[in-house]
């Protein structure tokens, strides 16, 4: 890699596309939904879990000090398996941080004989994180041939999928085009969207920003107990998605919700009983926006903020990487 370009990621790192970088890449669900925790450092490595209080344990396979970037890059163990890969370029072994890693790696172009078209990468870090699960929980331990080879194995088989789906994805895409978001929408966004279980009264709230002036963090992931309602749950993801860029001095926003009746209020400046405090945070603060529009946006488009918002949800039940 050159060295002009290094720099520049690295100049460009607090800025890394959520869209773009995660996302967006062609890979399955399961996997983004990994790479969004290691982005977000919630995988329970031992650097993340001493951020919250937990006492350090050293890498089990060489008993250097365990952090997201030595599990997926400088461990021994991981090198071996990048410099196996068949990638054209491999990872650059002196990255500061993981961030840089993920706005680079795109750039990792697996070599044609391997009839992959979709990166391996993402499917190397997910192998990598199973192989460090097994070592620790079960004391298994795989060679560095076994990790990759089940690394292109899952990427060979989750593509052969996607091509009964490329159908789909094309009139999605033609959907997209003569969509309700006017293709001249620019500015900042906010998709938002809710995930609400009636029997628990959980919710789970996703919002994902996109645009010039992004908030950090860009994207909003959290759960909340005692919501009786989803209407309730979608009106608390829009007062997040206000409240989060008015504190980030965002002037103008437009924030699409997949609920058509939440989003009639809002245009009507009306209420519910049960929503009463929610909605006057939310007109109280769009006074503080040059301009702030909220728009309904189909379930379809809005799925990554769907993604993040049943994330959320499920991390309420499920412990973190269970794996
Ligand atoms: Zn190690």
């Amino acid at each position: 890699m050159a060295i002009a370009e290094k720099h520049e990621a690295q100049q460009q790192t607090p800025n890394l596309d959520w869209m773009k970088h995660i996302w967006s890449v062609k890979t399955s669900p399961k996997i983004k939904d990994f790479l969004w925790k290691v982005a977000n450092k919630a995988i329970p490595v031992s650097a993340n879990l001493e951020r919250r209080g937990l006492p350090a344990f050293a890498c089990k396979k060489c008993g250097g000090v365990e952090d997201d970037l030595h599990v997926f890059l400088l461990c021994p163990f991981a090198r071996n398996v990048w410099e196996l890969a068949p990638l054209m370029e491999g990872p650059e072994q002196t990255l500061p941080a993981l961030d840089i890693f993920l706005y680079l790696a795109n750039k990792m172009i697996v070599l044609p004989p391997v009839g992959l078209y979709i990166p391996l990468w993402p499917w190397i870090l997910w192998h990598l994180w199973k192989a460090r699960n097994k070592l620790i929980f079960d004391n298994r331990s795989f060679t560095g041939e076994e990790v990759l080879l089940k690394a292109i194995k899952d990427a060979k088989e989750w593509q052969s999928a996607q091509v009964e789906g490329v159908a789909t994805q094309q009139q999605l895409t033609q959907r997209r085009n003569h969509s309700m978001i006017p293709q001249h929408l620019t500015g900042n966004i906010c998709h938002v969207d809710a995930a609400w279980r009636q029997e628990t009264e959980t919710c789970g709230i996703g919002g994902v920003f996109s645009g010039p002036n992004l908030p950090s963090p860009p994207i909003i992931s959290y759960s909340r107990r005692f919501i009786t309602s989803a209407l309730m749950a979608e009106a608390l993801a829009v007062r997040s998605a206000v409240m989060l860029a008015a504190s980030s001095n965002i002037q103008s926003l437009t924030i699409l919700s997949d609920s058509q009746v939440l989003i009639s209020l809002l245009k009507t400046k009306d209420s519910r009983p049960a929503l009463y405090g929610i909605m006057s945070d939310i007109y109280h603060l769009s006074r503080l926006f040059q301009s702030i529009i909220f728009r309904f946006v189909p379930r379809l488009e809005n799925r990554e903020a769907d993604h993040v918002a049943k994330s959320a949800l499920i991390a309420t039940i499920v412990p973190p990487c269970g794996e």
